[in-house]
């Protein structure tokens, strides 16, 4: 569970002597992005206040689940979480696109990369519960949850945030406020920071399923006209389905009972693994591209979905908000180390030309793979069947994808490097 503790004012020792300052940095925001980067400031010197408005068992009411690609497992492992997360997810250790009924089908496997495993799978709680216990080890790091932050003005040297919780407002001085608080940020908007992007016409199912047989390691990105359509194996031999539809259809989808669900899931999906069984609830998401015009004002830095979103084709959303968190707490503690003041436009600005065209590499990867598959223009099949044809057969372009793909084709946060 999550620390909860109610607000006490900041004693001496929370206090920078000299500036009178409660924390070095607020983080808005306790998802997987907020966690990720309270715990990889861990032993960093900062004092951090992470700010969460939701109950821990609202939060893994979620239903959600994430392909977790190569770079995100090696920087938990920097940050020495990656042994408690494990144990709670799924490895995949292939992975098989294809185009409908095509028969042509590109294969990703270890060997591709040399590594033991191609990526994992892990549900929400999995990753979830051991970033929450990791940040409960941090002495450095104060948890406000539930706690909702109703007010905050910037000032040229300090952040001033008004936090309600258990029904009384306080006042924290910082120098940092960070907004890990998801696609509908109101730090984002209060801050007055314009986005670009739009919503798709596709909206996405999200179901989980047992199957007959083996899921065997295996994760599928089948695109189908409609929209892609992905199986990704998850522990206990279950899968999780993200099934992407036009609105409309999507919406008829899900209002099918179980038995007719199912028989339209089982046409996407394939007997490659024997009857399917469905495990639970579905769950349909909106599905939009969004990227902030800034991801740094003086004294604010924008991290995971809070400034970006991306299509759920490839799993990529929340990896970028870990790779995000991972390059904002190198240039932080460098900062910091250095004797410079991290709330400073200069220094944030290190961040947001580190991530922002790396995020837009794979926003407009993750576009184009939609675009040109889900449709039935004659000489777009042609194309992308040329280009599925090509990408099995010629390794330096199947190993360029993947890697784009797992994020091993950007700069390399320092995390990720010793892990
Ligand atoms: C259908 C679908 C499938 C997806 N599949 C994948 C996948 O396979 N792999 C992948 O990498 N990504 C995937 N994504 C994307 C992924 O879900 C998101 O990128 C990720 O959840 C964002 O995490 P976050 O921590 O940035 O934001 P969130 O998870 O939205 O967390 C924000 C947190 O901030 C808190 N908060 C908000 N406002 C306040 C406030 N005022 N005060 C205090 N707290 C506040 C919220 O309660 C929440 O806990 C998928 C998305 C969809 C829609």
């Amino acid at each position: 569970m999550v620390q909860v503790q109610s607000y006490s004012k900041p004693s001496a020792t929370q206090t920078s002597p000299e500036l009178g300052y409660d924390y070095d940095l607020v983080i808005l925001g306790g998802g997987i992005a907020g966690l990720t980067l309270a715990s990889a400031l861990k032993d960093s010197g900062l004092r951090v206040l992470l700010i969460e408005a939701r109950e821990q068992s609202a939060a893994v009411a979620k239903g959600q689940a994430y392909a977790v690609h190569m770079l995100s497992a090696l920087i938990y492992q920097g940050i020495g979480v990656w042994d408690k997360i494990l144990p709670q997810i799924e490895t995949y250790r292939r992975v098989r696109l294809s185009d409908a009924e095509y028969p042509e089908v590109v294969e990703f496997n270890t060997s591709d990369l040399g590594t033991k495993d191609l990526g994992y799978v892990a549900e929400h709680q999995a990753l979830l519960h051991p970033l929450q216990e990791f940040v409960r080890g941090c002495d450095n790091v104060t948890v406000l949850c539930p706690a909702e932050v109703v007010n905050t003005q910037y000032f040229p040297d300090e952040v001033c945030v008004e936090v309600k919780v258990d029904g009384e407002i306080r006042t924290v001085r910082s120098k940092l406020m960070i907004a890990a608080d998801g696609a509908r940020s109101r730090t984002r908007e209060a801050a007055g920071i314009k986005t670009k992007g739009w919503k798709y016409w596709q909206s996405c199912i999200v179901a989980f399923v047992k199957p007959e047989k083996s899921h065997n390691h295996t994760a599928y990105e089948k695109f189908w006209s409609s929209g892609p359509f992905a199986i990704l194996p998850l522990p206990g031999n279950r899968c999780r389905i993200v099934w992407t539809a036009p609105h409309e259809e999507a919406q008829a989808l899900c209002a099918l009972d179980d038995e007719q669900f199912l028989a339209e899931l089982t046409r996407r999906y394939g007997k490659q693994m024997g009857k399917l069984e469905l495990l639970g609830d579905r769950f349909i998401f909106q599905v939009r591209l969004m990227q902030s015009d800034r991801y740094a004002l003086h004294r604010l830095a924008l991290v995971g979905d809070a400034a970006h979103n991306c299509h759920p084709v490839g799993g990529q959303g929340l990896n970028l908000g870990i790779r995000d968190v991972a390059a904002l707490a190198q240039v932080i503690k460098a900062a910091h180390q250095a004797g410079e003041d991290i709330g400073d436009l200069q220094i944030l600005k290190r961040y947001e030309r580190w991530r922002k065209k790396e995020n837009l590499t794979i926003l407009g990867f993750t576009d184009l793979l939609d675009r040109i598959f889900s449709n039935n223009f004659l000489p777009l099949i042609v194309l992308r069947r040329l280009g599925l044809w090509i990408m099995q057969r010629v390794p330096m372009v199947k190993r360029f994808t993947l890697k784009l793909m797992i994020g091993l084709k950007g700069k390399t946060p320092n995390l990720a490097q010793n892990p």
